[in-house]
């Protein structure tokens, strides 16, 4: 068996009981694979084994790997997204996951409304509040939404976040159940223009965690793809 195919089932298998655990199912978890720094070949074989959801958190780097496959993969921007480079990517991801200024939207709405379309986006919550990371913090989510809701191109699918980087995966637990409570809380406020549904958190680290404290969605690279040459984050 092929390492790739290897390391996908043991993923499947833990996704699998991580869902078992929080009284949900393999097929509720979306797993997006993080294919920064990944080779194009390692990128179409774990495409042939159904993983077809793919984040990049350099624009630069999406670009590059972008139209290199018979079948393009559904593309999701989950890094630190600079306004003016908004425009470069609008018509090739399928979600931007690292929404985190009223100004970020701005521009994501306008370019959304250029090209007669609508962009799928996430919420980028700073769950532990660190400052070398991005994102809103918690006091300030419903209020960000509040104010993204106004905007008719563009539509909130939910929450992401980062967690801090932790030796011990139990150690973000308490963090990952704030941030379902967070999910939770805002789903059932905003209703309208919004179709809040994604939470997604959980690396390769702590992505049983995250699941068994609500994760849906999972954005995985090292555990699929091997460590990384390059240190990108
Ligand atoms: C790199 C990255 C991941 C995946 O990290 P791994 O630890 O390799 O699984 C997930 N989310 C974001 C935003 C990333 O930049």
């Amino acid at each position: 068996m092929s390492k790739l195919r290897e390391n996908l089932l043991k993923i499947r298998e833990n996704i699998e009981s991580a869902a078992k655990k929080s009284g949900r199912r393999a097929e509720d978890i979306t797993l997006i694979g993080v294919t920064k720094t990944v080779e194009i070949e390692h990128i179409r074989e774990i495409m042939s084994l159904g993983v077809v959801k793919l984040g990049e958190n350099k624009v630069q780097e999406l670009l590059d790997k972008y139209g290199q496959f018979s079948e393009e993969p559904e593309w999701h921007m989950i890094g630190h997204l600079q306004t003016n480079k908004v425009k470069f990517i609008m018509d090739k991801v399928t979600m931007i996951q690292s929404v985190d200024s009223v100004r970020l939207a701005a521009e994501i709405d306008k370019r959304a409304e250029q090209r007669g379309k609508r962009m799928d986006i996430l919420v980028e919550v700073n769950v532990g509040e660190e400052d070398t990371k991005y994102g809103v913090t918690r006091g300030q989510t419903e209020e960000f939404i509040e104010h993204l809701c106004k905007f008719p191109n563009i539509c909130v699918k939910g929450l992401m976040c980062i967690a801090p980087y932790v030796k011990n995966a139990d150690e973000n637990r308490a963090l990952y159940d704030k941030m379902f409570k967070l999910f939770v809380d805002t789903r059932a406020v905003f209703t309208h223009n919004t179709d809040m549904r994604f939470l997604s958190m959980g690396m390769t680290n702590d992505y049983t965690v995250a699941i068994e404290e609500g994760a849906n969605m999972v954005r995985i690279g090292t555990a699929l793809f091997g460590t990384r040459a390059t240190s990108s984050n």
